[in-house]
């Protein structure tokens, strides 16, 4: 079968799978199957593809049509310029999230200790140290799995100053830091049965679900954090949209100062940032 012929058919088969980016996708998959770039279909669509690439594209389109992720599928997400490996132990590294690490790089200075809670993939403390120098991190997560991608991660982009520690935010957790920086769960969790397939069924939950009004995570960090921070030392959350002015509330309650609220690509309440003027005894 011919490279164009295949990636049509890969295409169809997405499409009325109800995929939302068929043609993107089914293009994508057969690239990463054939070692080609994105020339290839319009430049050599004539080409025949080897039996056996056809059978491993095949099965992808097959797997891709159940609403698995192409990130899972490629096994690869790239976030701040660098390649992140992603497996279903760990969400997908948003581009939202990106514009947390940007926040949080502005404030950024040599040798910060940073603490990163629900690390996950390890794709925020990991692209914070790639993009400063010498500073260090500890990044946790209470899966086990998704600690084993973290620090595969970590050593593929060659930071050594990463620390990965299994526990329930704060547990484990030793010393004080600079900066925190949080993407935790904050899906309510009635909204879980809204989202896309590929999320509800095949990212996981415990990296998506907030509690009930979604905000159970930000309750506890904006009240731990404090014995963990240094005298100014700040606390960065990733939001959702419609979060914005309840962590606000929650972080003044703490005794947060200079607080602020920062929009995302698209417009909406994606970061609330707060200092702490005076670090808690612990
Ligand atoms: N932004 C993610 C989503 O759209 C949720 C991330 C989170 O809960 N931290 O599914």
């Amino acid at each position: 079968m011919t490279y164009r012929d295949l990636y049509e058919a890969g295409k169809r088969q997405l499409d009325s799978a109800g995929v939302a980016e068929a043609a993107l996708d089914a293009r994508l998959l057969l690239e990463y199957v054939c070692h080609t770039g994105r020339n290839d279909l319009l430049v050599h669509g004539e080409q025949p593809v080897e039996e056996a690439r056809e059978k491993e594209y095949r099965s992808l389109i097959e797997r891709r049509a159940q609403r698995i992720p192409l990130q899972q599928l490629t096994g690869e997400q790239e976030f701040m310029g660098l390649t992140f490996l992603v497996d279903e132990h760990v969400l997908i590294p948003r581009q939202d999230t990106e514009v947390l690490v940007e926040e949080v790089m502005k404030e950024l200075h040599d040798g910060f200790r940073i603490l990163d809670l629900c690390t996950g993939s390890g794709c925020i403390l990991l692209s914070l140290l790639h993009y400063s120098n010498g500073c260090s991190g500890v990044g946790t997560d209470l899966m086990h799995d998704a600690l084993d991608i973290a620090r595969k991660n970590a050593e593929r982009l060659g930071e050594e100053n990463a620390v990965f520690v299994q526990g329930d935010l704060f547990s484990g957790v030793e010393g004080r830091f600079e900066i925190i920086v949080s993407n935790p769960p904050y899906i309510p969790t009635d909204v879980i049965p809204t989202l896309m397939d590929e999320v509800r069924l095949h990212e996981p939950l415990t990296a998506l679900d907030g509690g009930a009004d979604g905000l159970d995570f930000y309750r506890r960090i904006a009240r731990e954090a404090k014995a963990h921070l240094c005298g100014g030392g700040q606390l960065f959350l990733e939001i959702g949209y419609d979060q914005g002015e309840a962590v606000t509330r929650l972080l003044e309650k703490e005794g947060y100062r200079d607080i602020s609220c920062t929009q995302d690509f698209a417009g909406l309440d994606r970061v609330v940032c707060g200092t702490l003027y005076t670090a808690e005894l612990s």
